[in-house]
């Protein structure tokens, strides 16, 4: 989508939301507003239609707004939300395991062909992203005005490992769906072929080398939590690691405790990750999380033949039992 682009659907999106908020459909809604620096974007909460101005849609805009349904459940307020195709399975998820009501939530999916992941562009630049002036679009290449010159780089190179593998498509979930006439889904397609992450180098190794792969990873953690936090479908209103001190693992960041922290969540999150990307997105040590994350998805889908985040009424393996389920533990 072209940065021309951009600026329609941000003005039908303003329209759209201040119809469901004069009309009372929704008590306020959840956006994106802009960030600290042009590249960034922020999550916002809006109740006044005075505050429509501060709306945006851009390329920027990574963060999966869902994470905050999690702490409005229970309230008896009509949430709108601008969704992209893939903050939809989360959503989905929340609604599934009931910690938000379908009635309640209006979600407006927005037309989105990839999201700019900063950091990525930042290492092929190899320079603050904050030094350019504008990014604009010169199909398939993205165009970076920078003081003294303009660099063009691979747009697909600087999208997020989800993006590249999306099928861009309206969910069935959302109430709404903003694209503009003259940039159909289909046109905006481009090619996206790779299987992602590739687990293959993972699975080839030994026992012992995945495991000392991984405790090599696990030893730079510095138990931040900024994963858990991020994570839309970690939503235990008490964390079993915010417990006491000393009841399951330590407060110190050491290999052994992290790795316990890292192998719990993913078990806890094992049949509700929607590969979102956001865990590892906010690792501020670049902790290749979404390996661990994809690895079980992938043991599931094959094991029980299924996946997350796709239907609201096809229950987790977890809460079902089937005769003909695989038992090994015999
Ligand atoms: S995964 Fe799809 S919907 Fe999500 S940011 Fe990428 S292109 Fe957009
Ligand atoms: S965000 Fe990274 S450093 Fe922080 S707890 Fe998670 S894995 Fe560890
Ligand atoms: S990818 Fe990470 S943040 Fe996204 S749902 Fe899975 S565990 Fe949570």
């Amino acid at each position: 989508m072209k940065n021309q682009s951009y600026v329609e659907l941000t003005n039908i999106l303003k329209q759209k939301i201040d119809r469901l908020l004069s009309e009372k459909i929704v008590d306020y809604m959840i956006v994106y507003e802009k960030g600290s620096l042009w590249f960034k974007t922020r999550p916002k909460m809006i109740r006044k239609q005075t505050d429509m101005e501060k709306v945006i849609w851009n390329r920027y805009c990574q963060f999966n707004l869902s994470t905050f349904l999690k702490s409005l459940s229970g309230k008896d307020e009509n949430i709108g939300i601008i969704a992209k195709k893939c903050d939809l399975g989360s959503i989905v998820e929340l609604i599934k395991n009931n910690q938000i009501k379908k009635e309640n939530l209006y979600i407006l999916q927005v037309a989105c062909d990839g999201v700019i992941n900063w950091q990525k562009l930042e290492n092929l630049l190899g320079t603050k992203v904050a030094k350019a002036i504008e990014v604009e679009e010169d199909s398939p290449n993205l165009v970076i005005k920078m003081p003294e010159r303009n660099i063009e780089v691979l747009k697909n190179d600087c999208l997020p490992d989800k993006c590249l593998i999306c099928d861009f498509q309206p969910s069935p979930y959302a109430n709404d769906f903003l694209t503009i006439v003259d940039e159909k889904i289909e046109d905006i397609k481009e090619i996206k072929s790779q299987p992602l992450p590739n687990l293959e180098p993972l699975d080839n190794m030994s026992y012992e080398e995945r495991l000392g792969y991984w405790l090599k990873h696990f030893s730079r953690c510095m138990r931040c939590y900024a994963c858990r936090n991020v994570c839309p479908v970690c939503y235990c209103s008490t964390c079993m690691f915010d417990g006491q001190e000393g009841l399951w693992i330590s407060k110190e960041s050491k290999t052994s405790d992290n790795y316990v922290y890292h192998l719990t969540r993913a078990f806890h999150v094992a049949t509700l990750c929607v590969e979102c990307g956001e865990c590892q997105r906010v690792c501020p040590v670049n902790i290749p999380l979404m390996k661990l994350n994809s690895k079980l998805a992938k043991e599931i889908s094959d094991t029980f033949g299924y996946q997350a985040g796709l239907l609201i009424d096809d229950l987790s393996p977890f809460k079902t039992y089937c005769q003909e389920d695989p038992d090994e533990f015999k």
